[in-house]
């Protein structure tokens, strides 16, 4: 089942290729364009040119008609209107008048030698009067007819008419043999320029779509390349705007790609270096305790215990990250005094401003209630702290500043350290980002503090953010609508 699964996707893909080659769609497309033209073109050279060729034909005829009855009392007149339309339209023309029945020829005009009502007999000139007499005086034909072993064909108008209290019979003959010939060449030169174009279309189809595939195949060539991992890889375009564009777009992708490989390999190798650091102590100390006699004192044991609750700690952030990208863990909703949890935060940081010498004060004016989850919450004041006690400056002060507006509260923790410069602030909020990658003091995080409180207010749609200075310490705060203004001390 699988190689045959296996099997059609490549026959798939094999089609889809000789299917959607753009040359053959071009060619297809300029072919069908090419023809629909010479079709039109047919229809009205060709096909329709007969039409209109009767058409001005008779047109002719009704003309010379018209204008032969206006004269045809002054028999000067009408041989000098016979003769000017015999010349003129290149036809002939003869004028009966009937007389007790039979028709005398009056005056007559021929442009060529191969009029057919010259030619023929009486009879047939009978014939042409009668049927014209019978179909209420008109007679329309187009005659072949074979002179000196020559195909001709010509078009008979005749007409009987009343003037004067005379009956005349009016014949023309135009002949249409020039004209056939005219279309027989059109008609044969049509197939050269159907051959010509056809040929054409596929050349220039095959000419374009280079033009077009040529940068498409060496960019997927490029691209091949870069899903294999060659994210130096760069693309070209074809000198033409869409390729361009495109590889424009590839180059960014590849260089993004680069930028994120890169990043997961510096992930991987934080979070090795973040677990093996205090594994190593744990092991190492516990061999020297168990190795070397005397070494088994409380100060060893404490470092054991110390690494082992980073090593949780670490844990404990990595699963608490994931949980909240993972959505696993969502904020639980609850109205509590955040001014006083913040006060109680305070009094946990008490032993460290006695014993390390730290200046951590808390300013705030009114207990300020929130609804929010109170342990998400605590994370992020605890998170925020840590770092401004590990990056703060030599006086080792820490403020934490809350102020009310109407609807919101905003929390700022505030240090006097080197500050972060203003291309790295966007990336802080990242997992394992480090501007320095080395800790100013012992009291390490994890590298996941930032991106937990990022996770933390954003669940919570808060607003967040710093304001920070190279060289002039940073603000990290974060905003809570407020729920109520609570009494002190009531949480
Ligand atoms: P870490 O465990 O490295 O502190 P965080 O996610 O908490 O991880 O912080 C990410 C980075 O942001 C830190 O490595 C540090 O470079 C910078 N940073 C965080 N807080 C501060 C601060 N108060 N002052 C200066 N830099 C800070």
């Amino acid at each position: 089942m699988g190689y045959n699964t296996n099997k059609c996707v490549k026959t798939d893909h094999k089609n889809r290729r000789r299917v959607s080659s753009i040359s053959w769609r071009l060619f297809g497309a300029l072919a069908i364009f090419t023809v629909l033209i010479l079709i039109v073109i047919w229809i009205f050279q060709v096909v329709l040119l007969n039409i209109f060729y009767k058409k001005s034909k008779l047109d002719e005829f009704y003309r010379a008609e018209k204008e032969i009855i206006e004269t045809i009392e002054d028999k000067d007149d009408l041989k000098k209107t016979i003769y000017s339309h015999s010349i003129d339209s290149d036809m002939c023309i003869r004028v009966f008048r009937v007389v007790d029945g039979s028709a005398k020829e009056i005056v007559s005009s021929r442009s060529n030698s191969g009029c057919v009502i010259h030619n023929i007999s009486n009879d047939g000139l009978s014939h042409i009067y009668k049927t014209a007499e019978k179909n209420g005086g008109r007679y329309i034909r187009k005659i072949n007819s074979k002179l000196n072993d020559k195909q001709a064909s010509s078009t008979i108008y005749a007409s009987v008419i009343e003037n004067g209290g005379n009956k005349y019979v009016l014949m023309f003959d135009s002949d249409l043999t020039p004209f056939n010939a005219t279309v027989q060449t059109l008609e044969m030169q049509f197939g050269w320029i159907m051959v010509i174009l056809i040929i054409g279309a596929l050349v220039w189809a095959l000419f374009v779509s280079r033009i077009i595939c040529l940068p498409m195949k060496k960019m997927s060539r490029s691209a091949r390349r870069l899903a294999r991992g060659d994210y130096g890889e760069h693309f070209e375009g074809g000198g033409y705007t869409e390729a361009d564009e495109l590889a424009d777009a590839l180059n960014f992708a590849a260089s993004e790609l680069a930028k994120s490989d890169n990043l997961q390999k510096e992930l991987i190798a934080n979070i090795s270096h973040d677990l093996r650091t205090p594994l190593t102590m744990i092991k190492g100390y516990s061999e020297v305790m168990r190795d070397i006699p005397g070494e088994n004192s409380p100060e060893n044991v404490q470092v054991i215990i110390d690494e082992s609750e980073r090593l949780s700690e670490l844990v404990n952030d990595m699963l608490d990250l994931s949980r909240i990208k993972a959505g696993t863990r969502k904020p639980e909703l609850e109205v509590f005094n955040l001014t006083e949890t913040i006060r109680t935060v305070m009094l946990r940081y008490e032993k460290l401003t006695e014993r390390d010498g730290y200046d951590i004060s808390f300013d705030s004016d009114i207990d300020v209630c929130v609804n929010a989850d109170t342990s998400m919450i605590l994370q992020v004041v605890y998170n925020l702290i840590n770092n401004a006690l590990n990056y703060t400056g030599e006086d080792k002060k820490v403020r934490i500043v809350q102020s009310v507006n109407e609807s919101a509260v905003r929390i700022s923790v505030i240090d006097t350290g080197e500050g972060i410069e203003e291309e790295q602030l966007p990336y802080i909020w990242d997992r394992y980002y480090k501007v320095d990658k080395v800790h100013k003091r012992a009291r390490v995080g994890t590298g996941l503090g930032l991106s937990i409180v990022k996770e933390i207010l954003e669940s919570h749609g808060a607003n967040f953010g710093v304001d920070s200075k190279k060289g002039e310490g940073s603000c990290f705060w974060f905003e809570l609508g407020i729920s109520s203004f609570c009494a002190e001390n009531e949480e």
